[in-house]
């Protein structure tokens, strides 16, 4: 299988099987937006779930975040977007093409759409999304959608220092909706002009700060193998001195091996000091720590590890993919981390018309569902139920047959090695929760 082709049965998996759909289609769509379906709304929850409970809940020194994606126009005069969010554009000159291009993805030199090699001066372009606020329509009222959340953080420093008394080192996390105005979106929900964060801005004494940075590349970049991303298909690239922005002192993207090709699912960055002095400067506040023992004040350096959630759900999605070939016939099977599958179990009759057997799999389903995402499906034969159910990546089907009836137990089948099980129903809920953790 070619990677395009590859690219192509994913994209048609998700449309098909409720994972994500084009942005108002039956409008012909809007280009750079995408909608989760009922599968692919769950898949995004549990990544952000997964994501949360990883840098937030199990760690000491790290709390949440929600703030507005509305801010303060001056946020950004003081983060340098107003001025230097900007990718370089270029028009194709061929009057049948006209298409408009990142100067930086022309391919040597040729439109990639028309293969033309004559463009237009590059223009700055900035991709902050304006709108206005109030009644009024006027410059005074321009605000932007954010274009990335961390700015919700640093602003916020000092409440949060202060209400919750954290000391040095210490991190917010946030994840939410940014904005875009992408010149050239594409390759599925990979590039968009609305999509989801998920970033952290780790706070530590400047001379901590070349520790924190390498720790938290480990701690990210085990993240995603800990949820089942194959270790080939993930890679650390660290940019060279003349990638950083001036501020930087080091950056270090996880990478992921789409059929695209290798492509930035997350970058960890030490972005020094920065952030909290061009706030301080533009806010007049001061944005310094002060040690409560010592009573030194310091501009903590930041580390941040910043994310983008539909990332890595395609990242998931398209590692999860696996085709098979089983007693002649394809098997498609998502081979999602339990705790990232949109349902955990699905609870079969193996006949539809035996009102015992309904009857019994509808109270297991309804009894599992408690505790767990859970299905029921009686549309099919047994056969077809099982592939649908692999086609989403469903952990565990239970059946229910005549002999359940009598004996109170139900087969159980593993999605990966499709090996089943019989087990008595007074301990499925403990034996599918040990495994699906
Ligand atoms: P790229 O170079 O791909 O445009 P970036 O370096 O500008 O990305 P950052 O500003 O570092 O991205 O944003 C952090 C994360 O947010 C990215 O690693 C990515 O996962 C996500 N992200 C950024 N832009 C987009 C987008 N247009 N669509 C989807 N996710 C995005």
């Amino acid at each position: 299988m070619t990677q395009p082709d590859l690219m192509d049965k994913i994209v048609a998996l998700a449309k098909r099987r409720g994972f994500i759909f084009q942005s108002s289609e039956i409008y012909g769509g809007l280009n750079g937006a995408w909608d989760y379906g009922p599968l692919g709304a769950e898949l995004k929850r549990n990544v952000k779930n997964a994501w949360w409970q990883s840098v937030v809940h199990h760690r000491d020194d790290v709390v949440g975040l929600d703030a507005a994606i509305l801010m303060h126009p001056r946020t950004w005069e003081a983060s340098g977007h107003t001025v230097n969010f900007a990718d370089m554009m270029v028009d194709c000159k061929n009057t049948e093409c006209s298409k408009r291009l990142r100067a930086d993805q022309l391919n040597n030199g040729k439109c990639p759409s028309c293969g033309g090699t004559l463009f237009t001066e590059a223009r700055a372009f900035n991709l902050m999304l304006k709108t206005s606020l109030g009644a009024m329509e006027d410059s005074s009222s321009v605000v932007y959608l954010r274009p990335e959340t961390a700015q919700g953080i640093f602003v916020n420093f000092a409440n949060v220092v202060d209400s919750m008394h954290r000391k040095l080192p210490f991190g917010i996390a946030q994840m939410g909706k940014s904005f875009r105005n992408e010149i050239t979106p594409g390759n599925f929900t990979f590039r968009t002009r609305e999509f989801e964060q998920m970033e952290i801005e780790y706070f530590c004494p400047p001379q901590e700060a070349e520790q924190k940075y390498r720790e938290w590349i480990d701690a990210r970049f085990g993240w995603y193998i800990n949820l089942g991303i194959k270790k080939e298909n993930l890679r650390l690239r660290e940019h060279h001195k003349d990638e950083l922005a001036h501020y930087a002192a080091g950056c270090t993207d996880v990478e992921y091996n789409f059929p695209f090709g290798w492509s930035e699912l997350e970058g960890i960055a030490n972005r020094t000091d920065y952030d909290l002095k061009q706030h301080a400067k533009f806010s007049g506040k001061d944005l310094q720590y002060q040690d409560p023992v010592t009573n030194e004040k310091v501009y903590p350096f930041v580390i941040e590890p910043s994310g983008g959630c539909d990332r890595a759900a395609l990242a998931f999605l398209v590692d999860a993919y696996h085709e098979e070939t089983v007693n002649d016939a394809l098997r498609v099977v998502l081979k999602f981390h339990p705790q990232l599958a949109p349902i955990k179990v699905a609870v079969l009759p193996l006949l539809k018309k035996n009102d015992s057997i309904v009857a019994l799999a509808k109270k297991i389903k309804s009894e599992l569902q408690k505790e767990m995402v859970c299905v029921y499906d009686d549309t099919a034969a047994i056969g077809k139920l099982y592939r649908r159910q692999d086609e989403v990546g469903t952990v565990f089907c239970v059946t229910v047959d005549v002999q359940s009836i009598q004996d109170q137990q139900v087969t159980v089948r593993f999605r990966d090695t499709m090996q089943q099980e019989r087990i008595p129903i007074a301990r499925l809920s403990g034996y599918l929760k040990e495994k699906l953790i």
